[in-house]
């Protein structure tokens, strides 16, 4: 029989470094351990009904069965518009400026396609979604990486990129709130990646999928608020996180036109646009009533306070987080990341993912996703008490 040999691109890509934890969860789980699941990024709680009624309502009217606009219809663009003006005070072209998105992670995942070639250089955040470097590697190009380091705030540090490599990279990948550190951003930062986007004329890839969940009041910036961003870069959005839609798959990008109309390019070759239906729900979730949302950042608040003080109390160390429903957490004397999330694994029945699955300056902390009750937290912690790490 023929083998069916693999093109280069899957040959090449990053060894799964969460195999290892999978086999081991499976094989716990056949023991019949009751596993507390605090690994995957994926909110616990339902879609609000408001927007769930939407959804059904729209479905039931055959205009919505046929195919969408590419970029989105024009009423959910002009939706993202007034909301990014209202939220952020940032104006948007709803024509050009805006494009929807299958999820934010089609957005990431196409976009080196329109602007990167073979060879080219992309500067990507290391500990990170890993989809910014796999993009990165579809389209041929080369991942320099930034890494992520608690000395500098989990942000990257831009003087240490070599002139050389910042001259030839043609994107940057950025992420705040950020998965997985917790890390927040502030138009300073913004300002001084405009400031070197325009001295290298590298076109900059904001991820904002978490700006909305943020605590005590913080409201996280977009990148586009940093003057002349948007003559640099553009910014990807999800209502995932935001309204617990992550099923749902409906994310949009926005700011410079021409970076805009690239992934446009590319995605009208590719998918065919998103059911409107999903678009009548969105335009619901951004529109409607807010309460949800409120509700969403004081539910994750009050599972933060519990878990950052529990998990101090047995002598781990970590910082509050800001925003993101995830702590990012030292791993103690004694232990590596991954050697950490085995024996939490196999002795508590705890599931954490290892800080170097992220990439290696991940190494020495775990994530932990607050994504159960407090209920199912408070059991957590009775476990890790007993464990004498
Ligand atoms: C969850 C998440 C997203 C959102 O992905 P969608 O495809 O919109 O569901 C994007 N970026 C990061 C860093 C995330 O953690």
């Amino acid at each position: 029989m023929k083998t069916f040999n693999r093109a280069e691109r899957l040959a090449k890509l990053p060894p799964y470094l969460f195999k290892e934890i999978d086999r081991k969860k499976e094989e716990v789980m056949a023991r019949g351990v009751d596993i507390i699941d605090l690994g995957v990024g994926d909110p616990d709680l339902p879609t609000p009904a408001h927007i769930i009624d939407a959804l059904k309502r729209a479905v039931e009217d055959p205009t919505n069965h046929r195919y969408p606009s590419y970029s989105g219809m024009k009423l959910f663009r002009q939706t993202v518009a007034k909301w990014y003006g209202e939220r952020f005070g940032v104006g948007l072209d709803p024509a050009s400026e805006v494009v929807i998105l299958i999820g934010s992670k089609e957005g990431i995942a196409h976009f080196p396609l329109a602007f990167i070639n073979p060879g080219d250089t992309v500067l990507v955040p290391t500990p990170a979604y890993p989809v910014y470097h796999i993009a990165t590697l579809f389209a041929g190009g080369q991942s320099f990486f930034m890494p992520l380091l608690e000395t500098n705030g989990f942000l990257p540090d831009l003087d240490a990129i070599p002139g050389d490599v910042a001259d030839r990279a043609k994107v940057m990948f950025i992420n705040y709130p950020n998965n997985p550190t917790s890390a927040v951003a502030d138009t300073t930062f913004f300002d001084r990646v405009v400031e070197f986007a325009k001295t290298h004329e590298v076109i900059i890839c904001h991820d904002a999928a978490y700006t909305e969940m943020a605590f005590d009041g913080f409201r996280p910036p977009s990148f586009l608020e940093a003057k002349g961003a948007k003559d640099v870069g553009l910014e990807f959005h999800s209502l995932s996180k935001t309204y617990n839609m992550t099923g749902w798959r409906i994310g949009f990008a926005v700011g410079n036109q021409e970076a805009i109309q690239g992934l446009g390019a590319v995605k009208s070759n590719i998918d065919s646009g998103a059911f409107q239906a999903i678009q009548l729900a969105g335009i619901e979730a951004i529109t409607g009533d807010q309460s949800c949302v409120e509700e969403m950042r004081q539910i994750y608040a009050r599972r933060r306070d519990l878990m950052v003080q529990g998990l101090r109390e047995i002598g781990l160390e970590l910082i509050p987080p800001k925003a993101t429903f995830y702590l990012w957490v030292r791993v103690p004397e004694g232990y590596t990341s991954a050697s950490l999330a085995t024996r939490l694994l196999e002795e508590a029945g705890l599931v954490v993912t290892p800080g170097n699955g992220f990439g290696e300056p991940g190494e020495g902390y775990i994530r932990i996703a607050l994504t159960q009750n407090r209920q199912r937290l408070a059991e957590a912690l009775e476990r890790l008490k007993t464990m004498n790490l």
